[in-house]
């Protein structure tokens, strides 16, 4: 028997008839006529008999109509390429945390009041053996958070060192997010010795808002005019590494990234760098949802999606077909190790005793539950809504942190990621991509 496809979508164009089919991320123009047809065959599926072999054969071939098992399997092919990527030992992915230290006291801080403590030789040793443990990895990426990680930049320094005599896993990439205070001459100089890919600094807006958030914690001094010589010297001094300028916005302020992201883009022209915004996280006093200053999925989704239709971005502004959907919180081998060698699993949890899932040093899991939560629990294949949606196909998944909240937490956050799942963004991004279709073949 014959169905019209769970992923597909009629739309009007124009005066153009579309039918779109997430799964094969395709669409096809119609007739008028047979596209009030194929609405009607959405009702009652006995009419799909009616169509003729040639033109009902395209259909199958655009995943348009399908047979009754063809939904389900692919569904079960799309579980098994993310439970391969998944489930892979041989990329090994470490977030290193030297030091929980940070010169900064910045208002919003998920680490405000936490020990300013740092990576000790011991815990250094035992990372080194954590990693040899980890034979069975192809490659190691690493990436260096904080805390502030440049004040321990003599224990990055050690780290590299040891990696680079000890480990036979050869360092296939390594990035930083820094506030970039310190990126100075010495930094420069270490990573000229070992190579960045990229590199993450925050502004928080415009130069007043952000000198009045980012500021010195012992002497209130501003740090936006540093920053932008810091990155001045980073495009010159490191050029083959992306520098990543997020800019935070809240409702308030989101015309500061407009303005950062043209002056900035000027200032480096030519250079390896992308300014993107970013949305800050500020909970209820409960911590079961985002306040209502927080720009939210929608608005998020709105401002991606003209910021890449207008080039501001370099990314997609067609829906991408999203085989894997994994994180560090959610894949086998990748780790956050605090400076204590206590392990995590998700970015959001560091500084947080409850979400420790054990210790480098140690054989055993202390908290097995919260790695299997996050490894097998979080994903789409066990969660109705999404193996019920018409958009899982394009659909980036949730984020894996949230969607345990709102399991075991009483969280009450909106955790759909995809952008089409915005009011009418999927009707005005396939507009938008069929125009510009017809634009290039003129
Ligand atoms: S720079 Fe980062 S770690 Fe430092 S206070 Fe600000 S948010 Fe916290
Ligand atoms: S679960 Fe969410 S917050 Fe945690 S690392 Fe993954 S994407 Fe980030
Ligand atoms: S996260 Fe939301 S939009 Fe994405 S597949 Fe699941 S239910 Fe659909």
């Amino acid at each position: 028997m014959l169905f019209l496809d769970l992923f597909i979508f009629l739309f009007l164009q124009n005066k153009d008839h579309l039918v779109y089919c997430s799964r094969s991320n395709s669409f096809l123009k119609l007739s008028e006529v047979f596209f009030d047809f194929l609405k009607q065959c959405k009702e009652n599926t006995s009419l799909i008999l009616q169509i003729d072999e040639n033109l009902l054969s395209l259909l199958e071939k655009h995943k348009i109509i399908v047979n009754e098992d063809d939904d389900n399997n692919f569904l079960l092919e799309h579980e098994f390429a993310e439970n391969q990527s998944s489930y892979l030992y041989s990329s090994f992915g470490l977030v290193l945390v030297p030091t929980m230290a940070c010169n900064f006291d910045c208002s919003y801080c998920f680490e405000k009041g936490k020990r300013a403590s740092k990576m000790s030789d011991e815990v250094i040793d035992n990372l080194i053996c954590f990693i040899k443990k980890h034979d069975e990895a192809k490659k190691l990426s690493i990436t260096w958070y904080g805390g502030e990680p440049l004040l321990a930049v003599d224990i990055i320094e050690k780290i590299l060192k040891k990696i680079h005599s000890e480990i036979s896993i050869p360092l296939s990439g390594q990035t930083i997010v820094t506030n970039g205070y310190y990126f100075d001459s010495k930094a420069i100089d270490l990573f000229q010795k070992y190579p960045l890919k990229s590199i993450q600094i925050t502004l928080d807006g415009n130069k007043e808002r952000h000198n009045s958030i980012r500021k010195q914690k012992t002497t209130g001094e501003g740090s936006f005019d540093r920053l932008i010589e810091n990155m001045d010297k980073i495009v010159k001094e490191l050029p083959e590494t992306k520098l990543s300028i997020r800019v935070n916005v809240e409702k308030e302020n989101l015309k500061d990234y407009f303005d950062l992201q043209k002056k900035l883009s000027e200032r480096w022209e030519g250079h390896k760098i992308v300014i993107y915004p970013g949305f800050l996280k500020i909970h209820n006093d409960t911590n079961t949802a985002l306040t209502c200053d927080c720009i939210d999925n929608v608005e998020a989704h709105e401002l991606f999606f003209h910021l890449r239709k207008t080039k501001m971005l370099d990314e997609s502004v067609y829906p991408v077909l999203q085989n894997t959907r994994g994180c560090c919180a959610t894949v086998i081998n990748s780790y956050i190790i605090g400076t204590e060698g206590e392990i995590y699993k998700c970015w959001d949890d560091v500084t947080d005793n409850n979400k420790i899932i054990g210790y480098i040093n140690e054989e055993k899991l202390t908290n097995p539950s919260l790695f299997y939560r996050y490894v097998v629990g979080s994903k789409w294949y066990h969660n109705e809504e999404c193996m019920n949606c018409f958009f899982l196909p394009i659909c980036r998944g949730q984020c894996a942190c949230y969607r345990l909240r709102n399991m075991y937490e009483n969280g009450k956050y909106n955790l759909c990621q995809c952008a089409q799942k915005t009011p009418n963004l999927l009707n005005e991004t396939l507009e938008y991509w069929y125009d510009n279709q017809i634009e290039n073949k003129k």
